[in-house]
C-alpha cells in the first residue's frame, strides 16, 4: 500500500522544496509582522471559511459523511477557533515578556534580562481525518502557528482533497488581502507517507504537528528526531480514555449514566481520540443491571458509516481480534455492511484485563470495553497498567479528597484531563482546555492541541541581555 501510495506522491516532484523555500523566505517578514497585523489575518481566514457557504459544507458531507449539523458545528468551532487565537495575540495574554532590571551596585553587577517568546520558523500541519475542518487545513495546528508568527505548510488528508483546497483557497485568498509574503502558507496534496517525510526532514521545517494514528505519528515523529538537527514534533494519537464508575454514582443515576456513556461512546459513530472506550465498574448487582442498561442502548444502536474505507477495514479487525482474546465476552453487537461500523460493548474481568495489554489499546470506532472489577480497589491497579491518556474520568458523589482520592492522584500521572461525573468527548477551545498527555497519546505531554495554550508548541524563549547604550 505504501509502495502504491509512493507512486503516485510528489517527495520527488519539487513541491515540498518550493514551499519550503517560499516559507523560510517569508518567516523573515511574517515573524516580524504586528500581533495585530497577525490577528486581522487569523480574523481574515475565518470570514474567508464562511464566505464558502453552504459549498463548503456541502462538500465536507459528500467527502466525509459526516451528518450536516456536526459540519455546520465544526465549521463554527474553526472560525471560533480562528478569532479566539485572534484576540489572544492582540491581548499578548497567552505569552508574558520577563523583565529582571539590572543591579549595578551588586558584585559582580547583574545585567538587566529581557526574554520573549519567539517564533520557531516553519511548520509542517498534518491534517487529520476525523476532523475535515477542526483539525484540518485551517484547524487548531495551523491558526496556533500562524498566531504566533509561524508560517505554516500542511499535507492534507486524503480522504477530504476537495474540502482541503476549499479551505486552502480562503487561506491564500487572507494571505492576498493582507498583504502577506505567499510562503506563509502552502497546501501539499496527492501526498504518500515519503512526502510526509521529507517534508518533516526538509532542512527549511522547524516543527510538526500531527493528528492521526500511532503508527503515523511515531513515523514522523521519527523522522523529526533523525534529521541531523532535531526537531519538535507534536503527535497526537488518540487514546482509551478510561472510565471509573464508582457504585455510588450508578445508584444514584443508572439509567442516565448508561445514556450519558453510550452518547459519548457513540458519537460520531465512535471516530473521535476522546471516544471511551475503557469503563471500569464492580461487579455488584448495581453494576450488573448498569451493564444491562449500557448493552440494551449499543444494540439499538443503527450502524454509521465511517470516514475512510481503511478506518473502516481497521475498526472490523481490532474488534474482531479482541473478539478472539479469551476471557473476553461480547455483551452487545450490532452487524453492519459496507463502510458502515455497527456499535460494540464487550466485557472482560479484571485478571484478565491486568494480563492483557492489548486490552488497554485504543479500537478506533463505536466500541467499548467495560472490566468487571472485585472492588473499587480494584481502580487503582487497573489505572496503574494504563498507558498514557488524552482523559480519565470518575463518576462519584464523593468529594475530590475523599475515597477516590488516590485514584485521582494515580490518573494524574497518566491523563492530561481529567473528566469528574463528565463525559470526556466534546473538547472545548478555551484557554484553561488541555488537549494532551503522555506517551503514547502524545509525543510530548507538556502541550495542549487545543486552546490559546496551544500557541506555546511554535515559540521558544529568546532572552536579551544589557542594553545598547
Ligand atoms: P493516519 O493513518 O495516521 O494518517 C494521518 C496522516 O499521517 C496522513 O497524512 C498520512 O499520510 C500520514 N501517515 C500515516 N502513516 C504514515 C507513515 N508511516 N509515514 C508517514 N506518514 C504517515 O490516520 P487516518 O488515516 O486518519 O486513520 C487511520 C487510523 O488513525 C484510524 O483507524 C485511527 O486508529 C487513527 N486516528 C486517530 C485519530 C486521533 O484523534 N488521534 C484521528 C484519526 C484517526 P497520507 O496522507 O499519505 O495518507
Amino acid at each position: 500500500m505504501a509502495g502504491e501510495r509512493a507512486a503516485a506522491g510528489t517527495a520527488g516532484d519539487g513541491q515540498i522544496e518550493r514551499a519550503a523555500v517560499a516559507a523560510a523566505e517569508a518567516f523573515r517578514d511574517y515573524s516580524r509582522r504586528s500581533a495585530d497585523e497577525r490577528a486581522s489575518f487569523l480574523c481574515g481566514i475565518a470570514d474567508g471559511i464562511e464566505q464558502l457557504g453552504d459549498a463548503l459544507l456541502e462538500c465536507v458531507v459528500g467527502e466525509t459523511a459526516l451528518p450536516a449539523a456536526r459540519v455546520a458545528n465544526e465549521r463554527a468551532r474553526t472560525c471560533m477557533q480562528l478569532r479566539m487565537f485572534a484576540d489572544a495575540v492582540s491581548l499578548g495574554d497567552w505569552s508574558e515578556e520577563r523583565i529582571e532590571p539590572a543591579d549595578l551596585t551588586r558584585q559582580p553587577p547583574r545585567p538587566r534580562l529581557r526574554s520573549v517568546l519567539r517564533p520557531l520558523g516553519p511548520v509542517a500541519v498534518f491534517g487529520a481525518s476525523n476532523f475535515p475542518l477542526a483539525f484540518s487545513v485551517a484547524g487548531g495546528d495551523t491558526a496556533a502557528a500562524l498566531a504566533v508568527g509561524c508560517p505554516v505548510i500542511v499535507k492534507t488528508h486524503p480522504a477530504h482533497p476537495r474540502t482541503s483546497e476549499l479551505v486552502g483557497g480562503a487561506i491564500h485568498a487572507a494571505v492576498s488581502k493582507c498583504g502577506l509574503p505567499p510562503g506563509v502558507f502552502s497546501l501539499l496534496s496527492d501526498g504518500c507517507y515519503e512526502a510526509g517525510v521529507a517534508l518533516v526532514q526538509h532542512p527549511a521545517v522547524k516543527a510538526g504537528a500531527f493528528t492521526g494514528s500511532g503508527q503515523g505519528g511515531m513515523a514522523l515523529w521519527r523522522a523529526a528526531q533523525a534529521r541531523p538537527d532535531p526537531i519538535p514534533f507534536f503527535a497526537e494519537m488518540g487514546s482509551v480514555n478510561p472510565v471509573f464508575l464508582f457504585s455510588d454514582a450508578i445508584g444514584a443515576g443508572a439509567d442516565s449514566l448508561a445514556t450519558g456513556l453510550h452518547t459519548s461512546m457513540t458519537l460520531g459513530v465512535g471516530q473521535f481520540c476522546t471516544q471511551p472506550g475503557l469503563i471500569f465498574i464492580v461487579d455488584d448487582e448495581s453494576g450488573r443491571d448498569f451493564l444491562q442498561k449500557l448493552a440494551a442502548l449499543v444494540s439499538a444502536t443503527p450502524p454509521g458509516t465511517m470516514l475512510t474505507a481503511p478506518i473502516c477495514a481497521t475498526y472490523r479487525r481490532s474488534a474482531g481480534e479482541r473478539r478472539a482474546i479469551e476471557g473476553v465476552r461480547v455483551l452487545a453487537e450490532v452487524t453492519s455492511p459496507g463502510m458502515q461500523a455497527g456499535a460494540t460493548l464487550f466485557a472482560t474481568d479484571v485478571q484478565t484485563y491486568l494480563s492483557r495489554p492489548a486490552l488497554a489499546e485504543e479500537v478506533f470506532g463505536p466500541s467499548s470495553l467495560v472490566v468487571l472489577c472485585k472492588t473499587e480497589a480494584d481502580f487503582e491497579r487497573c489505572a496503574l497498567r494504563l498507558p498514557g491518556q488524552l482523559t480519565a474520568t470518575v463518576w462519584t458523589l464523593a468529594a475530590i479528597q475523599g475515597a477516590c482520592a488516590d485514584l485521582l492522584w494515580q490518573l494524574e500521572q497518566k491523563a492530561g484531563r481529567l473528566v469528574l461525573n463528565g463525559f470526556p468527548t466534546g473538547v472545548e477551545v478555551n484557554a484553561a482546555m488541555m488537549h494532551g498527555g503522555p506517551f503514547p497519546a502524545t509525543t510530548d505531554s507538556r502541550f495542549t492541541s487545543v486552546g490559546t495554550r496551544s500557541l506555546l508548541r511554535f515559540v521558544r524563549p529568546v532572552a536579551y541581555q544589557g542594553e545598547f547604550s
